[in-house]
This record gives structure tokens, C-alpha cells and sequence, in this order.
């Protein structure tokens, strides 16, 4: 069994939420929600971190970010605003290491993060 919760969401082999699926990526509501509009988005490929990923890899990221774009506007935040964060490594909050793209939206978010 593989033993990465990430990889096993993207199998359905685990229950999600999921919002959004094509051969590359899926997305699925973060299970402890930091904000009213929580999802994350991930490669279907087991990747670490953004640290892992190679300038081939460059078409994979952008489509996550434009999906992550296009989620925001279907669920109402487009003009509101929001936030795409990639947590890499251990000063960068990382704690599942499947890399993914949060997207956070429906409330106004602070700078610097904490
Ligand atoms: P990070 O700290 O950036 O690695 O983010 C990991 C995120 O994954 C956290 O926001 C968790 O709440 C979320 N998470 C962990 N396990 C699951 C799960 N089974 N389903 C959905 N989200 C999860
Ligand atoms: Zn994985």
C-alpha cells in the first residue's frame, strides 16, 4: 500500500473532498481548514517538494496555479482576493510532504504569515 496519504487521495483510495481532477492534478478541501475556502491542489505524481521539481516541470506548476485560480473565481473569491502558497520544508511549515498548493480565500489574510 502506498503509504503517502497525498498519493492515496489522488487514488481515491482514501475519502476526499475533491473539487477538481484531470490526468495531472487534483484538488480537494483541506481537511483542517484555515480559512472560510481551503483547498489543495496536487500533481498526481508523488514530488516531495517544490524542491524536487526540475524546469520540466515548469508546465505542471503553472497549470497548478491557473487551476487554483480558476477554483478561486468559481467559488466566489476571484475579486475578493486570496492566497497560493507552496510550504517548503521545515521553515516553510511543510508537514505532508506530497508537494501541494494551498489555496486559501474568504477572509482577509496578514502579511508576513506567521
Ligand atoms: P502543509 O503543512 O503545508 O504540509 O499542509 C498540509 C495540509 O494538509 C494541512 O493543511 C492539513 O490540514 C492537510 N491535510 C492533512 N491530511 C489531510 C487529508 N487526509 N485530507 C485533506 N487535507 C489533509
Ligand atoms: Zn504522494
Amino acid at each position: 500500500m502506498n503509504a503517502c496519504m497525498f498519493c492515496r487521495i489522488a487514488e481515491r483510495k482514501v475519502p476526499s473532498e475533491i473539487v477538481y481532477e484531470d490526468d495531472q492534478i487534483v484538488a480537494f478541501h483541506d481537511i483542517n481548514p484555515q480559512a472560510p475556502l481551503h483547498i489543495l491542489i496536487i500533481p498526481r505524481r508523488h514530488v516531495v517538494s517544490v524542491e524536487e521539481l526540475k524546469e520540466a516541470d515548469a508546465p505542471l506548476l503553472g497549470h497548478m496555479m491557473l487551476i487554483g485560480a480558476k477554483i478561486a473565481r468559481d467559488r466566489g473569491v476571484g475579486d475578493s482576493g486570496y492566497r497560493i502558497v507552496f510550504n517548503t520544508g521545515m521553515h516553510g511549515g511543510q508537514t505532508v510532504f506530497h508537494v501541494h498548493l494551498h489555496l486559501l480565500g474568504g477572509r482577509p489574510m496578514s502579511w508576513p504569515p506567521g
